[in-house]
């Protein structure tokens, strides 16, 4: 996967280099040119690695469903699962909290934004922030057949949750219904894993196509701010998440990190913690040892409402705005940023880009201009695919220490650097 993705970066550099921005080649070969260009990256790349993140985005209501199902039916206490929804929930606002702070801290420091001279013709849609109200009341299905098909994740999960904890309780006919989901699921691992095989040829032409177009001339003024997410999201992914692992589970972080590869770079290529979510159960119930009951309800719910490096763009570029603008914020404004980043999150699916949107509702919150956003857009993609990556690997984290305290943690696969391997 990390070949696939080097070469499609390489490639995608490449094809920028000898295209000029109308898809012409910048010289002619014998007098002849093509718009090679238009077909290879357009046509070729560009319907391949659709078609990549589409196959990953299928398996991911069937999964989550499914394996959720079998999860909650296999509980044998029922107070379980409100322990792990506690634990889960409140692990995710912990961290998610420490990376804003973590992000305002540092963006206070460098002052990214200083000098910068704010445009007077940038223009920002923003959208309506939905009320905390109706965050919550979406979260109830009306309709789960409607939730599934609509793909509304944390109404799957709690129509799967209800559903598992019926059967539990159903005895003899719940078992009989929990065996069939239990083949289901070993079925649709099985074929994440095939999708998985695809996947260096599919972050390849994701790399290749993304890199033929990016735009490389960044403008002096956003370097400052685009290091500065950047520094923030490596501090906050690698030595945060150690802290919380070693501190929490006695754990080898090192051991987590190298598991997460394959993980962190479907992340980073699909700027999608959604459609990345196969992956990472995948990666956590094997590579891991995350037991199933633990991962199928933490993982999914963290794939929503988990966005650490989302929480670390939006601290910064809230810092840089309002130095741009001149606007000095408070202390109780940067609570309040704090506080509606963490809220944002929980009802936003991890899909690229969405960051942006919720860092509309948070600089409306603040009173800071939401044309700020056009500003920082042009930078964003990149930032994006790191920051997924950092998602996801808050969630992976997370799950490691819930099932530790669970005693649903099997360290031998953990400490295994051959575990979840094709030859096992
Ligand atoms: N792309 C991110 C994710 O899926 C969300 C974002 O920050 O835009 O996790």
């Amino acid at each position: 996967i990390f070949i696939g993705m080097v070469a499609g970066i390489l490639i995608g550099v490449l094809l920028q280099l000898i295209f000029d921005d109308s898809g012409d080649l910048r010289f002619s070969i014998f007098g002849y040119s093509i718009s090679t260009y238009n077909i290879l990256v357009d046509g070729i790349f560009s319907t391949l690695g659709q078609i990549f993140i589409a196959s990953l985005k299928m398996l991911v209501v069937p999964l989550v469903f499914v394996s959720l199902i079998c999860g909650t039916s296999s509980l044998t206490e029922p107070s379980k699962l409100g322990r792990l929804g506690v634990k889960s929930i409140g692990l995710y606002i912990f961290t998610t909290a420490i990376a804003i702070s973590l992000a305002i801290s540092l963006g206070l420091l460098v002052s990214p934004g200083v000098g910068v001279e704010a445009p007077s013709d940038a223009v920002f849609q923003a959208q309506q922030a939905p009320s905390f109200g109706q965050v919550i009341l979406d979260m109830f299905p009306t309709n789960p057949i409607n939730s599934l098909a609509e793909g509304k994740m944390l109404q799957i999960i709690i129509f799967a949750v209800l559903l598992g904890v019926a059967m539990a309780m159903c005895g003899e006919a719940g078992k009989r219904i929990a065996s069939f989901f239990e083949d289901l699921n070993t079925v649709i691992m099985r074929l994440v894993t095939i999708i998985m095989n695809l996947a260096p040829y599919g972050v390849f032409v994701l790399m290749a196509k993304l890199f033929s177009s990016i735009g490389v001339n960044m403008l002096e003024n956003l370097a400052k701010y685009f290091f500065l997410v950047l520094a923030v999201l490596i501090i906050h992914g690698l030595v945060t998440y150690s802290v919380l692992l070693k501190a929490f589970t006695g754990l080898n972080p090192m051991m987590l990190f190298y598991k997460m590869r394959d993980a962190a770079q479907f992340a980073f290529s699909t700027a999608s913690s959604s459609a990345t979510l196969p992956v990472t159960m995948e990666t956590a119930q094997n590579k891991l040892g995350v037991g199933k009951s633990v991962s199928s309800f933490t993982l999914p719910l963290g794939s929503t409402i988990n966005m650490d490096g989302t929480a670390i763009m939006q601290g910064v570029a809230t810092v840089f705005i309002a130095q741009v603008y001149g606007v000095d914020l408070t202390v109780s404004d940067y609570l309040m940023v704090v506080l509606t980043a963490t809220l944002a999150s929980v009802g936003t699916a991890g899909v690229p880009g969405v960051g942006l949107i919720m860092l509309a509702m948070v600089l409306q919150q603040v009173n800071l201009p939401v044309e700020g956003i056009a500003l920082i857009i042009g930078v964003d993609r990149l930032l994006d695919m790191t920051r997924t990556a950092v998602n996801i690997t808050g969630d992976c984290t997370v799950a490691c220490i819930i099932a530790k305290s669970e005693n649903e943690l099997d360290a031998t696969r953990f400490n295994n650097k051959k575990a979840g391997l094709k030859e096992e």
